[in-house]
């Protein structure tokens, strides 16, 4: 039988900390029950076969010695998981490999670094790279800045590697390596889930805001003379004379202070407040960042309005997803005040579901030897 390696690696939410993972800010999110599965072959001709379950995806086949711009659409996160393995000194003889998902694609849950830290995490474990956790992380994210040419921070890698059953991961992104501290979550025992409401919007000025708020961040930084901006104190809005970048500076200083009142909420499970907190941070996100949209600002709305305890977007905004915190017996007239709201705005229909915060990255024993065709 040919030794096939499989990994299930859950996507994320982020509970609280957004656009902080840049600016050296905490960030605190939580690996959810729904995978990605990798499983990986070895071959050893210099060939690297890929097959997904995407919509519409054909088998796509490179050399290990893949560069930049060779592979697009959605198997250049695979290629760019090898190449940055590669260009990390891990180079690898070949493989074939297949992605099954039960995580939608391009809904802010972080399918991608489940599928790169899928990709990095089988064909460690296949060819005995000896990359440690950490290392897997920063292949991941070197495939998707490096590759993809997504400039994203570390948080989505360290999420989904480092997540576990009933626990958030709060990161320090202010020292390198970033640490992660596991954060007991006891909404349930309580009488509450978290549920998501999938907007399946995707606004296209998504990337180019994104690297705009990068830079913002920075700029402020600079004239604040600080490294990172989540550094500042609360003297910095007063001291910088761009409104855009105060506002800026706002929701990152204000967003550092709510993922710390988070953490004490969570500890004390004070379920109300926790949720006040939630929804703080996505009118900071709406008003001061400026990266939330319509469908994120009704869904968090119409989440509030079925009795949600709080509700804000997720991830980097401008489409995406949004989370509550809500009894479950009030989960279906929050879908169904959703659908609502969404009709009379003539939008698609919204997904909407409950997670669970669930196991990082980890290897299954396969069952079948049967790998692709
Ligand atoms: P998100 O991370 O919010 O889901 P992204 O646009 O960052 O959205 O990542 C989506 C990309 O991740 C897809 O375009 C694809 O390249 C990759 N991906 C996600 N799911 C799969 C899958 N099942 N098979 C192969 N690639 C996948
Ligand atoms: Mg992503």
């Amino acid at each position: 039988m040919t030794d096939v390696r499989r990994w299930d690696v859950p996507g994320r939410v982020n509970l609280i900390g957004e656009h902080l993972d840049y600016n050296g800010g905490p960030v605190l999110p939580m690996a959810i029950d729904r995978t990605v599965t990798v499983k990986a072959r070895a071959r050893d001709d210099g060939t690297v076969n890929v097959w997904s379950d995407l919509p519409g995806a054909a088998k796509v086949s490179f050399a290990v010695t893949v560069q930049p711009g060779e592979v697009d659409g959605w198997a250049a996160y695979v290629a760019g998981t090898v190449w940055s393995l590669a260009d990390r000194g891990h180079a690898i003889p070949g493989a074939d490999l297949v992605i099954e998902s039960r995580l939608p694609a391009g809904a802010g849950l972080s399918s991608s670094a489940a599928t790169t830290c899928g990709v990095a995490s089988a064909l460690d474990d296949l060819f005995s790279l000896g990359l440690g956790t950490d290392d897997v992380a920063l292949v991941a994210q070197h495939a998707e800045a490096g590759y993809v040419g997504a400039p994203v921070g570390l948080m989505d890698q360290l999420a989904v590697l480092h997540g576990a059953a009933e626990q958030a991961v709060l990161i320090d992104t202010a020292v390198t390596p970033h640490t992660t501290t596991p954060v007991a979550l006891g909404w349930e025992a309580d009488g509450l889930v978290l549920a998501v409401i999938a907007t399946g919007a995707h606004h296209a000025l998504a990337d180019g805001e994104y690297a705009a708020r990068r830079d913002e961040c920075e700029r402020a930084a600079a004239e604040l003379g600080l490294e990172r901006l989540a550094q500042a104190g609360l003297d910095a809005t007063v001291m910088l004379a761009d409104e855009t970048l105060k506002a800026r500076t706002r929701h990152v200083l204000t967003e550092t202070a709510r993922v710390r009142g988070a953490v004490t909420a969570i500890g004390r499970r004070a379920w109300p407040q926790l949720g006040t907190i939630l929804t703080a941070s996505h009118a900071s996100l709406r008003d001061d960042f400026e990266v939330s949209c319509p469908e994120l600002d009704v869904a968090v709305e119409a989440a509030l309005e079925a009795g949600a305890l709080g509700a804000r977007m997720t991830g980097g905004g401008f489409g995406g997803s949004a989370i509550a915190l809500v009894p479950p017996e009030k989960v279906q007239a929050l879908r169904e005040r959703v659908e609502v709201r969404y009709e009379q705005h003539q939008w698609k229909r919204p997904e909407v579901f409950v997670v669970h915060a669930s196991d990082g990255a980890h290897r299954v024993p396969d069952t079948g030897a049967r790998l692709g065709g």
